[in-house]
């Protein structure tokens, strides 16, 4: 499960691994990973051992 912030529907979503569209290898140890919320937008979060501050980002 992901927990992704979604500026269109101004709201945060829990979303299943079903959710994902795609991972990005950023840096090392940094993994963008590629959601739709429950309505299609587009969301990015940022994961990996150097994220610890879970939220919505911008790349
Ligand atoms: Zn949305």
């Amino acid at each position: 499960m992901f927990l992704a912030y979604c500026d269109e529907c101004e709201d945060r979503f829990l979303l299943p691994a079903s959710h994902v569209v795609g991972v990005h290898n950023l840096a090392s140890g940094v993994i963008a990973v590629e959601l739709t919320c429950y309505e299609g937008h587009h969301l990015l979060v940022l994961s990996g051992n150097d994220i610890d501050i879970p939220g919505p980002a911008t790349v």
